[in-house]
């Protein structure tokens, strides 16, 4: 999921399709220097003493699992700390996505099993999607792994790290991060698809949903400690529902929407996203009018190999609705180049919907086999050569472009209140988010989570760049 409209290059290459591009995030603000010569630095909980870290890989999903369970380290005493070496306790949690992700993992447990037999660090933890394949049990030997958890099962790290237990089913009950400006609310994990490609439904597990007042709840207490955008989160968020209810992911947004000042959501799947759903993106002034629906192929027999459960003319039915709905919003999707058996003939129908859609970006992968899918025994048989998944990627990375440059260069002029996210560019620009939905760089000092009005000055394939906030 990790969805980046942030103004950074939004178009990516070589994971799994499923618009959750690998990243390493180290989690936490950066912690004043204990002393000048720590170029690590560390901050020491009052009276305290004890330390953690958390490492995180993956998709956003992982960076907010690692949120959950840094709020557990916190309540147990421990202050967050950026290096191995300065933790007492560290925690690995995991992304399954590449296909070199255990090698990956091998190297950083590899150091953590040294560090923890020079007694620097005293036990660490392997969380996440690799913590629920079958190889965590042989890395646990290998390496003396102190825990090994899963994706459903993070709640168990609270004994690990000094709380009294908990006995939560699954992960979603536990808390969520409270006074920050941003906040991500999980509603549903795991999936009920099989896509070819995608090894979440194996890491994962099939969908389990939470509750609509214990979502509703948590969002009001995001709210009340400070959160102003919230961001619900599922491997296919629109596939929601009330166990035994009528009640469908729209009903839910709306509920949101009513409590959070600025709302957004992914990611969604074609086949579960409602008319209705689009109708209130559109409707709802709380909510961003960004789409991100990922189509994968415009080919139906590709759709069909990859067991994506709608035809294209479905999909551009929606999209369809979405742009009569929602005019001003911003559609994004993920595109697998080269699956196993794509044809040229396939490869021009993804290049024609992409021309019929016109999105304004799209995370653009590669394919690349993941052990245990359908998708990596097929490539035995008929993968796509390297040099013709290369060429198809380049020429889908430019219809993108050039669908998004010339959607961004219809704003230029038109004046928009835009939300001040995170972090800056080089030049010290904030960068920030039109209701729209549009990554906008724009000159002003005011902090994350704050809004200016400006107009749109230039714009490029990925952002637009504000002139002086006019308010
Ligand atoms: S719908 Fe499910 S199986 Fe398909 S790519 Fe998304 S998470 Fe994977």
């Amino acid at each position: 999921m990790n969805s980046t409209t942030n103004g950074a290059d939004n178009t990516t290459s070589d994971t799994n399709g499923h618009g959750s591009a690998p990243v390493s995030v180290t989690l936490g603000r950066k912690p004043p220097s204990k002393g000048a010569a720590d170029g690590g630095g560390v901050v020491l909980a009052p009276g305290a003493g004890k330390t953690a870290c958390i490492r995180t890989f993956g998709c956003q999903m992982n960076v907010h699992d690692s949120d959950r369970m840094r709020r557990m380290i916190r309540d147990a005493g421990y202050a967050e700390v950026q290096r191995y070496e300065d933790a007492d306790v560290v925690v690995l949690n995991t992304c399954y996505v590449r296909e070199n992700a255990v090698d990956r993992v091998r190297g950083h447990l590899g150091e953590l099993s040294r560090l923890k037999k020079e007694g620097r660090v005293k036990k660490f933890a392997l969380t996440g999607c690799v913590g629920a394949a079958k190889e965590s049990s042989q890395l646990r030997n290998t390496y003396g792994i102190d825990l090994v958890l899963g994706t459903h099962n993070t709640y168990e790290l609270a004994e690990f790290v000094g709380l009294p237990g908990m006995e939560e089913t699954y992960t979603p009950d536990l808390p969520g991060t409270e006074g920050e400006h941003q906040a991500f609310v999980t509603i549903m994990t795991g999936c009920n698809y099989q896509c070819s490609y995608c090894i979440v439904p194996t890491v994962r597990g099939r969908m389990a949903c939470r509750p609509m007042e214990s979502v509703v709840e948590e969002v009001r207490m995001l709210v009340g400690s400070g959160a102003r955008y919230v961001t619900l989160l599922g491997q296919t968020v629109d596939a929601w529902r009330e166990k035994g209810g009528a009640k469908r992911f729209c009903d839910l947004l709306e509920r949101v929407a009513d409590e959070a000042p600025r709302v957004s959501f992914t990611t969604s799947h074609p086949s579960n996203m409602e008319d209705r759903t689009l109708k209130l993106i559109g409707e709802k002034e709380t909510i961003v009018g960004r789409l991100h629906l990922p189509v994968q192929s415009g080919s139906d027999r590709m759709l069909r190999a990859m067991h994506r459960g709608y035809k294209s003319d479905r999909y551009r039915r929606k999209i369809e609705v979405f742009r009569d709905e929602v005019p001003d919003g911003t559609l994004s999707t993920d595109v697998i180049v080269g699956h196993p058996g794509e044809t040229e003939a396939d490869h021009d129908e993804t290049l024609r919907l992409l021309e019929d859609c016109a999105f304004d970006s799209a995370y653009v992968f590669k394919f690349s086999p993941r052990k245990g899918t359908e998708a990596a025994e097929m490539a035995r048989e008929t993968s796509v050569a390297d040099d013709v998944v290369q060429r198809r990627f380049m020429e889908v990375m430019r219809a993108v472009e050039q669908s998004a440059f010339r959607r961004n260069s219809t704003k230029i002029g038109s004046v928009e209140e835009i939300y001040v996210r995170h972090g800056r560019t080089g030049d010290g620009r904030a960068i920030g988010e039109t209701w729209g939905g549009h990554a906008v760089h724009v000159p002003t000092d005011v902090s994350p989570g704050g809004y200016v009005t400006a107009r749109v000055e230039s714009a490029g394939p990925h952002v637009l760049h504000a002139g002086e906030p006019l308010s």
